[in-house]
């Protein structure tokens, strides 16, 4: 059973650590499982809504900002973590890979934030529960929403409710119907 301030750790390894913990290390990021978006722990927007150990999890140091891109993780748009000293020379080459430009990475509406492509199988395994929603793009097609529903249903979970941003919308979320 997990402690409540307990978040799964990305350092090199996974390790389960309270705030206390984390904070003591490396500059850390909270990447919110909702939305694929990383971030500083005091964004505004990544405070808003539940902090659970199934909602964010954290990266540390270098090895921890590596995972995060490489497993499809964008910078958030509001803390801008891109925009700390050195983060655009450590990550350019990675960034490079994974990206048409620097640019694509960190501004959503060239391309939007998802959920989608994150590393479920390998984070429903350690936090043992999915989110409470997933966000994915306003235009997501069917087949991608059956798919993913397929990979959370392979590691042994429901999706949970899935949809996109609305700002009209209650709760600002707008949910997709995935047929079942
Ligand atoms: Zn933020």
């Amino acid at each position: 059973m997990l402690l409540n301030g307990q978040y799964w750790t990305f350092i090199g390894e996974w390790y389960l650590l309270s705030l206390r913990d984390i904070a003591s290390r490396d500059q850390a990021w909270s990447g919110r499982l909702s939305s694929g978006l990383f971030g500083r722990h005091n964004c505004p927007a990544g405070n808003r809504g539940p902090k659970s150990s199934t909602e964010v999890i954290v990266a540390s140091g270098d090895a921890g900002l590596e995972w995060l891109i490489r497993n499809r993780f964008r910078p958030c748009p509001v803390c801008k973590p891109h925009e700390t000293p050195g983060f655009r020379e450590k990550t350019h080459l990675l960034v490079g890979n994974k990206y048409r430009s620097f640019q694509t990475f960190v501004d959503p509406a060239r391309l939007p934030f998802s959920a989608i492509p994150l590393p479920w199988e390998e984070m429903l395994e350690m936090t043992g529960a999915p989110p409470n929603r997933l966000y994915v793009p306003e235009d997501t097609p069917l087949r991608s929403l059956i798919r993913l529903r397929n990979r959370f249903a392979n590691a042994g979970h429901s999706l949970p409710p899935v949809g996109c941003y609305d700002r009209a919308a209650p709760g600002r979320f707008r949910e997709y119907a995935v047929p079942g």
